[in-house]
């Protein structure tokens, strides 16, 4: 008899737990504690958060998937980044880069499938060599079919001078994620010896604002030291920079990099792939009109993360256009998804994967963020 009262206390308890995390869905204006509650919620309530971010989505966006032909340009790096296989001080890899002619094919191709963008990333350079042939390989991409196609870049932190070149040379869109928004963990995964700064990312991330770029950035989930308090603290850095984009992905150790040596001490694969899923769809109910990537990160450790990560309220992939050759030379993290799919494969798989999950991609369009605001510029 107890037992049975005791259950039925418990059930009311239940229950009012239950409509607060509903509640807590709808809540117009999440706060801290409230994201913090969200990401830690396991079963039918994480079911939940991604069910009401998938909502939320597709009732500002629809069910669109914008596309950006990813052109690894070139894998050297000034940066010793202590994640990322592409340090400057990983004597194993064997450094590439493009020439103009390869981007160039790789944005004419992107332009053949109907894409509608390309998205020119790298390992970090700043020399007058590679600031002059990354604007001029703008212009000619924008010369491509009278300028059809967007530009996103994702080439580190330059000098505002830089940016504003390669803006002016009609690159529309930036990725510089800030990796994490806690400055002690940012100095626990970069090397504090001047070259990585803090407060420079920030001052990059404003300057490129400040230009025009649709802004985007991001962090790892899943790092060494990583808190939830510090991931839900992201969530507000990215609400606070006003970015048009955010790109989420977990954190993938790399044998030859410095923190590979703490990777007993990170979450498994599935749940750096569900907390990333988390962070997705709080990210959505925060900020509801951004572009979101469905980094291949997800797609790495899971091979339904694409789709999970639209699914939780992601709206972009990037399909990955760079040569068959130099792919693998492109070692961030192991086992990256897709390396050795062809572009048509590419773009036939994402045809049907996203279909069965009730997602089209929008060819030919350069699916601009609409939360994003152009600057007012001085008269
Ligand atoms: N160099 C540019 C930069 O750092 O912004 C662009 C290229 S960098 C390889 C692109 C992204 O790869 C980084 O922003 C980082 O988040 C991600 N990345 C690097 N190493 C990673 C790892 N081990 N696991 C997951 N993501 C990683
Ligand atoms: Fe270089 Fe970017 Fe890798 Fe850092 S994350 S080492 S800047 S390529």
């Amino acid at each position: 008899m107890t037992d049975c009262k005791i259950s039925v206390v418990e059930l009311c308890i239940f229950a009012l737990m239950d409509s607060g995390f509903k509640n807590l869905l709808h809540k117009a204006q999440l706060d801290k504690e409230d994201v913090k509650r969200l990401l830690s919620a396991q079963g039918a309530d994480a079911e939940r958060l991604l069910q009401r971010a998938l909502e939320v989505k597709l009732s500002h966006l629809d069910n669109c998937v914008h596309l950006r032909g990813l052109i690894e340009y070139g894998n050297t790096c000034e940066k010793n980044c202590l994640y990322c296989g592409l340090r400057s001080d990983n004597p194993k890899v064997k450094r590439y880069g493009l020439t103009d002619r390869e981007v160039l094919s790789c944005a004419r191709l992107a332009h053949e499938l109907g894409y509608g963008s390309v998205a020119l990333q790298s390992g970090e350079r700043s020399d007058p060599d590679f600031v002059r042939r990354i604007t001029q390989l703008v212009r000619e991409i924008k010369k491509i079919d009278g300028g059809s196609l967007g530009i996103t870049l994702s080439l580190g932190e330059q000098d505002e001078d830089t940016y504003r070149r390669w803006f002016e040379a009609g690159a529309h869109r930036y990725l510089l994620r800030i990796e994490t928004s806690d400055e002690a963990l940012y100095y626990k995964i970069h090397p504090k010896n001047g070259t990585h700064s803090f407060r420079r990312r920030i001052d990059c991330l404003e300057s490129l604002k400040r230009i025009g770029y649709q802004t985007g950035t991001g962090v790892m989930v899943g790092l060494p030291f990583q808190t939830p308090d510090q991931l839900a603290s992201d969530v507000f850095f990215f609400r606070d920079m006003d970015v048009a984009m955010v790109g989420l992905g977990p954190f993938i150790p790399h044998p030859d990099t410095p923190l590979f040596r703490f990777k007993d001490l990170i979450p498994s694969a599935k749940e750096r792939m569900d907390m990333t899923l988390k962070m997705i769809a709080v990210t959505r109910l925060v900020m509801p009109k951004i572009n979101m990537v469905a980094a291949t990160a997800n797609q790495t450790v899971d091979p339904q993360g694409r789709e999970k990560a639209i699914l939780a309220g992601a709206n972009v992939i990037m399909p990955n256009l760079t040569p068959e050759a130099y792919r693998e030379s492109y070692f961030i993290y192991p086992d990256k998804a897709c390396v050795k799919d062809t572009p048509q494969a590419c773009k036939n798989c994402l045809d049907v994967r996203l279909a069965a999950i009730g997602h089209k991609i929008l060819y030919n369009a350069w699916g601009d963020s609409l939360a994003f605001t152009a600057p007012r510029r001085k008269v």
